[in-house]
């Protein structure tokens, strides 16, 4: 399995990217810069899009991806309350034409939405992909993916604490998780929905007390001005916790 960072952060600049990552080429996950980050053949590659939740940020890419590829249809999946997002705000009629239905333009809806219901996996482009429900404000999921050959990864979305009912049900290799914020904005951090990096501690050893391992973490989301600050702590953190955690770039691979 090989993981694409297109954008890593939370706000987007000339240097920064909002989130959004591939799978192999073929299955993308959030599209806060699905289209901005790939030429145009390598956004013809992909075949499923995945949404953590409705958030500006994780969705935006949607119509820009679905218009530069209207000839075929793109799946998107994600739950009922980010498909409704997506209907109402983006692919409306209105700012964008609805993609979803046929048209004077399209011979075929370039888009099909399509409903994962948290805690029951699904087969997805050969790939089977769990969604489950974290801590976010809104209806927002985090997916762990398994590829055929058994590799895992689970991507947290953004979420703030209280993962620990998550772990029975996920073994991943990697583990993709919000940091957003460094630890001195841990308040603000528990209001918005997001971890800073003794928040990921805590989550980490309650994970290895559940798991009796800790996988390979990358973290995600940064906010970009406070970024330095943030990698420092997650070093500290990773020391503490003898464990790798990376921070993921834009334009980086990662092979699992
Ligand atoms: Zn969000
Ligand atoms: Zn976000």
């Amino acid at each position: 399995m090989i993981v694409r960072f297109l954008g890593t952060h939370n706000a987007e600049s000339r240097n920064t990217r909002l989130v959004s990552f591939l799978i192999d080429d073929i299955l993308a996950v959030d599209a806060g810069s699905l289209a901005s980050e790939l030429s145009f053949p390598e956004q013809e590659k992909i075949k499923a899009i995945l949404l953590s939740h409705g958030h500006y940020d994780h969705i935006r890419g949607i119509p820009a991806f679905v218009f530069n590829n209207w000839h075929h249809t793109t799946k998107v999946f994600a739950t009922q309350q980010t498909l409704e997002i997506l209907s109402s705000h983006l692919i409306d009629g209105v700012i964008y034409p609805k993609f979803t239905e046929r048209t004077s333009f399209l011979e075929k809806p370039a888009l099909e939405l399509l409903t994962l219901e948290p805690l029951k996996s699904e087969d997805i482009e050969g790939y089977r992909v769990l969604a489950l429900p974290v801590n976010h404000g809104i209806d927002t999921v985090g997916f762990e993916i398994t590829s055929k050959d058994g590799k895992k990864i689970f991507y947290t979305g953004d979420t703030g604490p209280g993962l620990l009912s998550l772990w029975e049900h996920i073994s991943p290799h990697v583990l993709i998780a919000d940091v957003t914020f460094p630890n001195r904005f841990e308040n603000v951090a528990k209001d918005a929905g997001h971890l800073c990096p003794e928040m990921l501690k805590l989550e980490l050893v309650e994970f290895r007390r559940v798991k009796g391992y800790l996988p390979q973490v990358i973290v995600i989301h940064l906010s970009p001005k406070l970024e330095e600050e943030i990698k420092e702590e997650v070093q500290e953190i990773a020391t503490e916790l003898s464990c790798s955690i990376g921070i993921a770039c834009e334009g980086e691979k990662l092979i699992i």
